[in-house]
């Protein structure tokens, strides 16, 4: 009878079986026995082979010799060891002095003690269902294709720092139980952390370029769980934007997280730069109906939606002028162009029916600011509107102005 572990994850090698070899299950009637291979033995059992207990230095020799072996054979560049129980520290960086580990996928392992893969270049590896007990350490680590961290749980703090993820990294579902640090690392392909568990600003994306931050990937219910100290150069898209299936609700989401997340420090720059992508994403799904998206294309056009200074004042300008332009000799040339207009004798009347129009006159002395205007009928309604628009495009241009320096 041969490992349990070992068949159930179709072991291709025969690993030395364990002392304590095996154990029985069950009440009356019911024996079932279970014998695990040195690799697999939980950890309530002594390790050992042959009658002989092995420390942990032996135990890491051994699993590394077979590592070697099976890397040697060839048959196969993915070496599958899946579900080790490892009893104690084990530094991958010493056992590959060359700084250079083949594929190796140890899924649903459990790391009884500090694990160490600093410093190493590693061609593809997979720890999905993992757990890292007592911390893990790939400092100055190099992943040539994206590593596999699904569902691993890290009890203790984990450090990436100044890794490079050449291709990304999976992390979805992972859990942080202490803090991670991310710090100066390469993100070269998306970073993914969908559904992570973390504490708040528990994982430390510190000082990460711009490109780096482009390729980190997750939605507004991890939002809380990143700190970015030290990340100046944002990327203009960030998050899921860049992919094909983006959502645009998702997106407006995140950024609204974002934008909450910077309120809650403090960062005002941070709140301007997610308020506004916030607001571009709720225009371009077309607001919550006809009227909400008419007024943000408005807000959008004319005042960045109140974080573009130089919009808004531009716009302003345009506002000024364009009386000027109308009462100019370039003015008076177009509207004498209508003159020529085919059907002018009948455009003519209706013009001067609206200019009669006394009543609109008289309602105007219901608004105070118009009372001085000089006009008459449908004339003065014009000046008044246009007056009124200069007024609101004021008021944009001051809180423009007031977000991006008081900010
Ligand atoms: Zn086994």
């Amino acid at each position: 009878m041969g490992c349990c572990k070992c068949e159930e994850y179709l072991w291709r090698i025969v690993p030395p079986i364990n002392n304590a070899h095996s154990i029985s299950n069950g009440g009356a009637g019911h024996t079932s026995e279970f014998q695990y291979c040195v690799f697999h033995a939980p950890l309530a059992f002594d390790k050992g082979i042959n009658g002989r207990k092995i420390n942990v230095t032996e135990f890491n020799s051994l699993f590394f010799a077979t590592v070697r072996q099976e890397h040697s054979n060839g048959e196969d560049p993915v070496c599958i060891f899946e579900g080790v129980v490892f009893p104690g520290e084990i530094d991958f960086s010493k056992a590959y002095p060359e700084k250079r580990l083949p594929h190796l996928c140890l899924q649903n392992s459990v790391f009884n003690g500090k694990a160490t893969f600093r410093g190493l270049t590693i061609q593809g590896i997979t720890f999905s269902g993992s757990v890292f007990v007592e911390g893990a350490d790939f400092t100055d680590t190099t992943f040539e294709d994206h590593p596999d961290f699904l569902d691993v749980i890290f009890k203790k703090r984990t450090i990436f720092s100044r890794s490079k993820f050449t291709r990304g990294g999976l992390f979805n579902s992972a859990d942080f139980r202490d803090l991670a640090w991310f710090s100066e690392c390469t993100f070269g392909g998306h970073v993914i952390f969908h559904s992570t568990k973390s504490n708040d600003n528990a994982l430390r994306m510190h000082n990460l370029t711009r490109d780096s931050l482009s390729n980190l990937i997750f939605s507004s219910l991890e939002t809380s769980y990143f700190s970015f100290k030290g990340c100046y150069n944002w990327p203009i898209k960030f998050g899921f934007e860049n992919t094909e299936t983006t959502n645009l609700k998702s997106l407006e989401e995140l950024y609204r997280s974002m934008k909450q997340k910077a309120s809650s420090e403090h960062d005002q720059p941070q709140v301007s730069r997610w308020h506004y992508r916030e607001k571009l994403m709720a225009m371009k799904r077309g607001g919550s109906g006809i009227f909400e998206a008419v007024v943000l294309y408005f807000y959008w056009a004319t005042s960045g939606f109140g974080e573009r200074a130089v919009r808004a004042g531009v716009c302003l300008l345009t506002l000024l002028l364009l009386p000027f332009i109308a009462n100019s000799p370039i003015g008076h040339a177009i509207r004498s162009m209508w003159y020529y207009l085919p059907d002018f004798p009948s455009a003519a009347g209706f013009f001067k029916d609206l200019s009669e129009s006394i009543s609109a006159s008289a309602a105007l002395e219901y608004i105070p600011f118009t009372k001085d205007i000089k006009g008459e009928g449908w004339a003065k309604v014009g000046q008044a509107l246009w007056q009124g628009i200069v007024m609101l495009q004021f008021t944009l241009f001051a809180l423009a102005v007031r977000n991006r320096f008081r900010r």
